[in-house]
């Protein structure tokens, strides 16, 4: 079902074509309710953490990537791997500018010909000196917009770029929030993420690992403050916080290799769910994480 035209594209400014000058007309909201076909979305890694991330969101007609910090060879590689192409993608959404997440964007973008959706202040930082641009398309950080048959809702989160987001998904059944690279918890992500079928979130460190670890005091400041990364005990404190009725699948994600190990993640959110530690997964740098199912 191609439901672009369909979908709710909210908020004052609608996405806009940089490349063609061209400002998305948002349309009257009240399509979600009238499907009469839903789709399924399925989501997958191609590798998480301080290295590189990329996640793979495929809603049947529509997939996106949301950041690719890692070269076209290696994301061509990663999305085969999870047997899909760079050709099949609607589009990049990106986060924000730091290198782990949008290092291999434009080179993607531009080899493919996939449109990047990114904020304004993220455009601004990484495109800076940046000649030959790929179509960038500006979104407004408040307002959902739809890409093929999904409705995209950026949020706001509190990190050291310069107009950081984050996104939830949703095909208008079900819906999978992402969150990493956040500091500290607001109740605006408190908000967004609640209901959802899925979550991917931030596991980035241990306090106790990363107070007793080599990194220098100003690093580690920046990393433990309110505008940097989200620590196991944030994150399970996140959990406890949004309605976690619709979870289907918890992800732990962008897990610092230094400061963190997957069972420490594991056992935090398992233990701010109430559930056994195995049914949590643990996004891993090289191997992301296979496909999985919403149903
Ligand atoms: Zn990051
Ligand atoms: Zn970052």
């Amino acid at each position: 079902m191609a439901a672009a035209k369909h979908l709710p594209v909210a908020g004052v400014f609608g996405t806009v074509d940089l490349t063609a000058g061209r400002r998305e007309t948002p349309v009257s909201p009240g399509f979600r309710n009238s499907r009469k076909v839903l789709e399924m979305i399925r989501f997958a890694s191609l590798g998480s953490g301080s290295q590189g991330n990329a996640l793979v969101v495929d809603a049947g007609e529509t997939k996106v990537l949301v950041d690719c910090g890692f070269s076209t060879r290696m994301a061509t590689a990663r999305l085969a791997r999870l047997g899909t192409c760079a050709e099949d993608l609607a589009a990049i959404l990106v986060t924000h500018e730091h290198g782990d997440h949008v290092a291999g964007v434009f080179s993607l973008a531009g080899r493919y010909r996939i449109p990047v959706y990114l904020t304004h202040g993220t455009h601004a930082a990484a495109a800076r000196g940046r000649s030959g641009l790929p179509e960038c398309r500006l979104i407004d950080g408040h307002a959902p917009f739809a890409v093929g048959c999904l409705e995209v809702q950026p949020f706001p989160v509190p990190h050291d770029a310069r107009e950081p987001v984050q996104y939830a998904f949703s095909d208008g059944a079900h819906r999978l929030g992402v969150l990493t690279d956040s500091g500290s918890i607001t109740p605006h992500i408190v908000d967004v993420l609640g209901l959802c079928d899925a979550l991917v979130l931030e596991c980035n460190h241990d306090q106790g690992l990363l107070a007793a670890s080599r990194y220098p005091t100003h690093l580690k400041r920046r990393i433990a403050g309110r505008f940097g990364h989200l620590e196991n005990g944030q994150a399970a404190a996140l959990l406890q916080q949004v309605d976690t009725r619709r979870l289907q699948h918890l992800v732990a994600a962008h897990l610092s290799q230094e400061n963190n190990r997957p069972r420490l993640a594991a056992a935090a959110l398992a233990t701010a769910l109430g559930c056994d530690e195995d049914w949590i997964g643990v996004a891993d740098q090289d191997g992301g994480f296979d496909w999985r199912q919403l149903i």
